[in-house]
């Protein structure tokens, strides 16, 4: 009945939607921008209006369900950032099917285990992923490719369901005033399937439903529009909710295919980009680069998915000049978008307070005693964007008694409600913004028949956050370079994932009783000197 003095509670005002169906929302809200430039091809200038994209939205809900698609089916989306994925997105809402992004750069092993987890109907990809990825998605019952090349067997987005391409009406459009949604249940049912290793062990699906969706894109203060240049790959949950957050309020979102500085900067003077949305790496690999451009017009940045360091945000006040919030949110896929929210780094190190709908608590973790402000524990988090759980996994095991999620971050607040995080109790290495979860690695090392054991840490680098840096046992006998190590893990892995911290050798990895890694050893041996064998 009373409030826990010791928990931080963000607002809890909410504005009733009448329908808890993202799809019924976005459609309703992307309409309403009518005429109004939802996305530009920052590389070819190409650009799609609100009322386009919700046309084609329409149309491929209708030509999906032609095509047997179900409520609750899954359907994937395995593609570069490019024009065609928001309709997609939004067109699998509507159908009540559920939309899972694929990172693009999955190696063979890693596309297999996410396939494994979510086990997509249809998938639709680029050509270039196509071509890269074509054998992991055989045992898909449909594959539709976006653009105009043709592949056997699969089907051409364009043949399905787009409107207005190239000035060229492919088919008839779907009327709006006809067109009706596939109920949901908003608040248990899933509407979005993206993939994090949460506290421990491999990637696992995590499940959003309509309603934790819902939330994370309806700011409270109405938000403002905005003119915004994406850089996070869509397939992430910060540059897939964040931007859908944007097209709710009718900004105009500049996109580019892959982050590449010199021709990030030039589209920032080219197309007058007032905000930013990146992780602290963008802005480390900006402050190192000698700009010619005119970055006057942006005016805000918010930074997300990584520690965001004190020099990194004073280097970004020094290159925009007319920079006035430097925003931070800190977050994790398994909560859709921010637990909480600094605005011009109020206080120094903060990731501010508490953001709308959500209440957090500091845990002791080893007591589970609730602590009070300056204390540091683990965060827990509960709220309407809190995942409803992991695919096939016990929700005891990463929630409490009282429904709050483990973050398996450490933190406390401050006595004015400022969060602060200060460590992870989880194993997860963060390299650029992308996780890299040590056991991944540490399963591919022990698959080499020279290597005994094997423990992955995460070591600290300006640039990147985190490099990944693996200890390794090898058998008796063998002997084996870092460099054949490095090249082993990078054959099998994504980019993210190679062990670019470098490798280094232990008679022994140290274990407790149980046999866990006890990675606090291993962090202590990263400030001795290297071996030498
Ligand atoms: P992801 O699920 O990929 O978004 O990763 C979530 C994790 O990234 C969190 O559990 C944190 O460890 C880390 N993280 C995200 N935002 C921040 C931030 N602002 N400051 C520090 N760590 C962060």
């Amino acid at each position: 009945m009373f409030k826990n003095p010791k928990y931080v509670y963000g607002n809890c005002e909410c504005r009733v939607l009448a329908t808890l169906h993202f799809g019924e929302e976005i459609l309703k809200r992307i309409r309403a921008h009518q005429d109004n430039v939802a996305l530009i091809n920052g590389a070819t200038d190409e650009t799609l209006t609100y009322a386009s994209m919700a046309q084609e939205a329409i149309n491929l809900a209708v030509s999906l369900k032609h095509l047997n698609v179900r409520k609750g089916d899954v359907i994937a989306i395995c593609s570069e950032n490019r024009r065609e994925f928001w309709s997609t997105v939004i067109g699998i809402f509507c159908t009540g099917a559920v939309v899972t992004a694929i990172n693009t750069t999955y190696s063979k092993d890693e596309m297999k285990h996410v396939l494994g987890i979510s086990k997509p109907k249809y998938i639709f990809c680029s050509p270039s992923t196509y071509k890269q990825h074509s054998k992991s998605f055989k045992s898909i019952e449909k594959i539709i490719i976006y653009g105009d090349e043709r592949f056997s067997n699969t089907i051409a987005y364009n043949d399905l369901a787009v409107a207005n391409v190239k000035n060229k009406v492919l088919r008839e459009n779907v009327k709006y005033d006809d067109f009706m949604c596939v109920d949901v249940n908003g608040q248990t049912d899933v509407g979005v399937i993206l993939y994090s290793s949460g506290t421990t062990g491999l990637p696992k699906g995590v499940m959003l439903t309509h309603l934790n969706v819902l939330a994370a894109c309806t700011p409270m203060d109405g938000g403002f529009v905005t003119k915004s240049l994406a850089i996070a790959p869509w397939y992430h949950s910060m540059g897939l909710i964040s931007t859908m957050r944007q097209y709710f309020m009718g900004s105009t979102i500049v996109y580019l295919p892959k982050f590449e500085v010199e021709l990030y900067l030039k589209t920032i003077e080219t197309y007058k980009i007032l905000s930013l949305a990146v992780s602290p790496p963008v802005l480390v690999a900006i402050s190192k680069f000698k700009s010619k451009y005119d970055l006057s017009s942006v005016a805000t940045i918010h930074c997300g998915a990584a520690p965001l360091y004190e020099e990194t945000a004073n280097a970004a006040t020094q290159i925009f000049p007319n920079l006035q919030g430097l925003f931070q949110g800190y977050g994790l896929t398994e909560t859709t978008l921010a637990l909480t929210f600094s605005y011009n780094s109020e206080k120094s190190g903060s990731v501010g307070g508490v953001v709308d709908n959500a209440i957090l608590k500091i845990v002791n973790p080893e007591t589970k005693e609730v602590l009070g402000p300056n204390q540091e524990g683990e965060i827990y988090a509960k709220g309407v964007s809190v995942m409803k759980g992991y695919i096939g996994r016990d929700r005891k095991l990463d929630f409490d008694d009282e429904g709050f999620f483990r973050t398996g971050d450490v933190g406390y607040y401050d006595e004015d409600r400022y969060f602060y995080i200060v460590d992870r109790l989880k194993e997860l290495i963060k390299y650029k913004g992308y996780q890299v979860p040590p056991a991944e690695i540490e399963a591919v090392l022990l698959k080499h028949s020279g290597i005994r054991d094997a423990g992955v840490i995460g070591v600290r680098d300006l640039l990147a956050g985190e490099l990944p840096l693996a200890f390794v046992a090898l058998q008796p006998g063998v002997q084996l370079t870092e460099k054949e190590i490095q090249d082993y893990v990078a054959e099998r892995l994504s980019n993210p994932k190679h062990l670019r911290g470098g490798v280094r050798f232990l008679p022994e990895i140290p274990k407790n009783p149980s046999g866990k890694i006890l990675r606090k050893e291993l962090r202590k041996l990263v400030k001795s000197p290297k071996s030498k064998i």
